[in-house]
């Protein structure tokens, strides 16, 4: 009797705590019925159930897109007494991206796009995962209350892959209605670390993203007597090859930045020369010293083309920033980075905490911050890939489906349960007694 008490005892103490089965029902949940940007209703509604069920205060249908349409986000607010106030971020949405990975709970979904267009719909970015860190984070933070004080406030974003989900979310009074947070925390899933490893990096996580449509006009004609007009593919070309040598010519070689044309469409017929050529350009760089050469660069290119072609003035190129796709870079507060990380090591051991690397992808969650960084704020990931693969990976042997992409087959359980661990010793140890 005793003995079998004994074991017990220290089976509890020292096995590793089993992943809640309701969580990783949740997961799966999430997982096989993915939502696009805009449209995570079913997502909000249900992760607004759980927190309501897991005791905090929530409220629905919070944020505001710039065309004045209603966003799903999802605020839920612990009050524990006197302390700081803790936002901790998870975004919702899935990726447009038909999934491939034969997982039992793969999803199915399709939707129709903004274009009108039939799409596969999968949580290709992880966000399913987040979204089940932050439930599994809410349970944990109720439980054990007695272990902190202060405010922690869940916020469930809908549209970071549009980047417009935070900004709508502050835009609807996120701070005025809920408080403005002394700090926020985010989490996100990565393709470049071992299941269950957290990666804290202090400094610039993410990029930021500068979106910018191009319209190279021309005088259009017909494709036998070029000279009569002036051909805008001809100077879409010499545009494209001009842009390239921004980064490689102008910019500071350690500060990263990224010029790519990811979209170009003129022309109908082969003997007509069209009026016009439209390119889609994506830009990124960690510093705004950089995103300023870049925009300038494109800017002084386009136009200079349009010059050396004897264009006139009245068919100078247009280029124009896509304000609602564009963001700032996200940094990881340097001192809080390093807090984060200690309370992380201390719950989780040193082997799974490394010092995390920056990406040229870009976040959302930067939005929080405010400009010029004004709340502390630190985004940390968590590994989804299993050790073994990983490491042939890096070894050249084999090819890890990263994110956004229709393969990609998080490692889920553990790195949930590593997640809400970690989330959950960085949360306690913020809101200290
Ligand atoms: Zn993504
Ligand atoms: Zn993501």
């Amino acid at each position: 009797m005793k003995s079998s008490w004994f074991a017990t005892a220290l089976y509890l103490a020292f096995a590793p705590p089993v992943l809640a089965d309701a969580l990783f029902d949740f997961y799966q949940q999430l997982h096989a019925n993915p939502e696009l940007s805009h449209f995570e209703t079913n997502t909000a509604a249900l992760l607004a159930t759980e927190l309501r069920k897991a005791g905090f205060q929530v409220t629905a249908g919070v944020g505001k897109y710039i065309d004045g349409s209603q966003a799903h986000g999802v605020v839920a607010v612990l009050q524990n007494g006197t302390g700081p106030r803790l936002l901790i971020r998870a975004d919702m949405d899935a990726l447009p991206i038909a999934e491939e990975t034969n997982l039992p709970y793969a999803s199915k979904v399709t939707s129709t796009n903004a274009a009108g267009q039939q799409v596969g719909v999968m949580h290709a970015c992880g966000h399913d995962l987040h979204t089940t860190t932050l439930l599994g984070t809410a349970r944990e933070m109720a439980a054990r209350r007695s272990e902190w004080q202060g405010t922690l406030v869940l916020v469930g974003q809908p549209s970071e892959e549009t980047l417009d989900g935070a900004q709508a979310m502050l835009r609807d009074g996120l701070y005025q209605r809920f408080g403005k947070p002394d700090m926020a925390l985010a989490m996100h899933v990565s393709a470049g670390l071992a299941t269950g490893v957290i990666g804290v990096y202090a400094g610039a996580t993410h990029a930021a993203v500068t979106s910018i449509d191009v319209t190279i006009r021309g005088v259009g004609g017909h494709g036998a007597a070029p000279h009569r007009g002036k051909d805008p593919v001809v100077m879409a070309a010499q545009f494209i090859n001009q842009i390239q040598t921004i980064v490689s010519r102008n910019q500071d070689p350690l500060d990263p930045a990224v010029v790519t044309v990811g979209s170009i469409h003129g022309g109908t017929k082969r003997n007509i020369i069209p009026d016009e050529v439209k390119l889609e350009l994506t830009t990124r760089a960690h510093s705004e010293k950089a995103m300023n050469i870049i925009v300038a660069g494109i800017q002084q290119a386009a136009e200079g083309i349009a010059v050396s072609n004897g264009l006139p003035a009245e068919r100078k190129p247009i280029v124009k920033i896509i304000e609602t796709e564009t963001g700032p870079a996200n940094i990881n507060d340097k001192k809080l980075a390093l807090k984060v990380k200690a309370a992380i090591t201390a719950a989780l051991g040193s082997d799974r905490v490394n010092d995390g690397f920056p990406i040229m992808g870009s976040e959302d969650f930067a939005r929080y911050s405010l400009q010029g960084q004004q709340i502390p704020t630190v985004l940390f990931n968590v590994g989804v890939i299993p050790a073994g693969l990983l490491a042939q990976a890096k070894a050249g042997k084999v090819q890890v489906a990263g994110t956004h992409t229709s393969k990609f087959a998080p490692e889920a359980e553990p790195a949930i349960q590593a997640g809400v661990q970690a989330m959950t010793a960085a949360a306690i140890d913020l809101l200290q007694k």
